[in-house]
């Protein structure tokens, strides 16, 4: 999952990163409303989550341009605007949640995952394709409904991609993509090493490979 994260409030964006990463998503950060538009453009992203009162943009304005463009993306607001009727111009203005602040850093959490339950039309907490199911709270992985065997924060985020939209053939830029964000070195052999160690952990067949394409999951099993 990769989420753009638009904050201009140092302390509070670095908490926020930090704690996204720690989550296993890709973040990127920018602070300021004006450069949301060519994020969005230069990269595909899973969600937003966008601050208010923001240098540049105003928050209100950033989303009414993203919905206007039909981008359906998902638009999480977190904002110090604790007056109803400001929540209410984000809801109405096409956001999908909001959380205020100072908000636990677990709600926050929480709020991102039913978003983007809601935006995968899927309304179950865990992912998975009828063979390997995914918890994305504890990011454990079962086979047949096996034990539940732990995942690091790469492999959680490797098989989440993959198994959002099972069957779909995923290159291997776009598995970095939904692992890295900006900044963040990727070895070469990066992807190939979490696919060896997702299938020893998880058996052979779990993840095949489409010779040059990519790779994916069945789509049910
Ligand atoms: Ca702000």
């Amino acid at each position: 999952m990769r989420v753009l994260l638009v904050e201009d409030d140092t302390m509070i964006g670095e908490a926020i990163r930090d704690t996204l990463k720690d989550e296993s998503y890709a973040v990127d950060w920018i602070q300021n409303g004006l450069m949301v538009a060519s994020a969005l453009r230069a990269q595909p992203y899973d969600l937003v989550l966008l601050d208010l009162g923001l240098p540049g943009k105003d928050g209100q304005e950033v989303l009414a341009s993203i919905r206007s463009r039909r981008d359906a993306i998902p638009v999480l607001i977190i904002t110090a605007r604790d007056a109803l009727s400001a929540r209410l111009r984000g809801l109405d203005g096409g956001a999908d949640d909001y959380v205020l602040k100072p908000f636990d850093m677990e709600e926050l959490l929480a709020r991102m995952r039913a978003v983007l339950r809601r935006k995968g039309g899927c309304g179950a907490p865990t992912l998975g394709n009828g063979i390997v199911t995914l918890d994305p709270v504890t990011q454990e992985a079962s086979v047949n409904c096996g034990p539940a065997m732990p995942l690091t924060g790469r492999e959680f985020a490797l098989l989440q991609a993959l198994l959002i939209r099972p069957g779909a053939i995923l290159s291997r830029s776009a598995l970095e993509d939904r692992i890295y964000g900006w900044g963040e070195e990727v070895e070469s052999n990066a992807i190939d090493f979490l696919i060896h160690v997702l299938r020893r952990k998880l058996g052979n067949d779990i993840i095949k490979n489409v010779r040059g394409v990519g790779w994916r999951v069945s789509k049910s099993g």
